[in-house]
């Protein structure tokens, strides 16, 4: 991955043909965070609009086909535009935070980030419902999301940060080992010696430059 530049960022959506988002955090709060990348020098933006915002979370499963449907249907456009600009606004608000963390420990964590994060968890609003457990031998109780507002599509990204501020092993909450590569990940590896946003992308350009020193040195 190169470094990034300063030219607007271009849609995923609208790239031929669409890209699709770079799932490669193990962690649903660091996915979202690698929702915006720079894989070829050119910044690239997966959530630049309401609609593009409804395709993540459907990307992610957080929502499937009706609910995505529903949701374009009856929350107006421009809500759902206001919310996807929040919801970068919170990504690059989080990707801070994670610096702070990462730099200082926990103690880094102002009340105004517990209150920043807290405001938008308190949008959430959904429904008990008691259904056939999946093996049809029984019953269990499903909460499920109403999705009444925009700001509800944010309270499940939310959720997945303070998962990572409250439970979240911090040396396992790693940047690439790339340093143009801006792509998180949550270190799931049994050996937790992951380096790479993905082998065949940093992972292999970087094998192919120690192989090209190699073989320099050699010459
Ligand atoms: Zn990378």
């Amino acid at each position: 991955m190169n470094a990034p530049t300063h030219s607007p960022p271009q849609r995923a959506s609208e790239m031929s043909p669409p890209l699709a988002p770079f799932l490669v955090g193990d962690h649903l709060a660091l996915d979202f965070l690698n929702t915006t990348a720079s894989p070829r020098g050119a910044a690239i933006e997966w959530i630049a609009t309401g609609r593009d915002l409804v395709g993540w979370l459907r990307s992610v499963d957080l929502l499937d086909d009706r609910d995505a449907e529903s949701i374009g249907s009856r929350i107006p456009a421009a809500d759902l535009d206001t919310a996807a600009s929040e919801a970068i606004a919170l990504r690059e608000w989080f990707r801070g935070v994670l610096a702070r963390i990462k730099q200082s420990g926990r103690a880094a964590l102002l009340p105004d980030d517990l209150a920043r994060l807290n405001k938008v968890l308190a949008h959430e609003a959904s429904v008990t419902a008691l259904e056939p457990s999946p093996d049809g031998h029984g019953l269990r109780m499903v909460n499920h999301p109403i999705w009444r507002s925009a700001g509800e599509l944010l309270v499940p990204i939310a959720a997945a940060m303070a998962d990572v501020l409250a439970e979240g092993e911090m040396s396992l909450v790693r940047r690439c080992e790339n340093p143009a590569c801006t792509l998180w990940f949550y270190d799931r590896t049994k050996g937790h010696r992951r380096r790479w946003c993905s082998p065949s992308m940093c992972g292999n350009r970087a094998k192919v430059a120690a192989f090209r020193v190699r073989k320099r040195l050699k010459a």
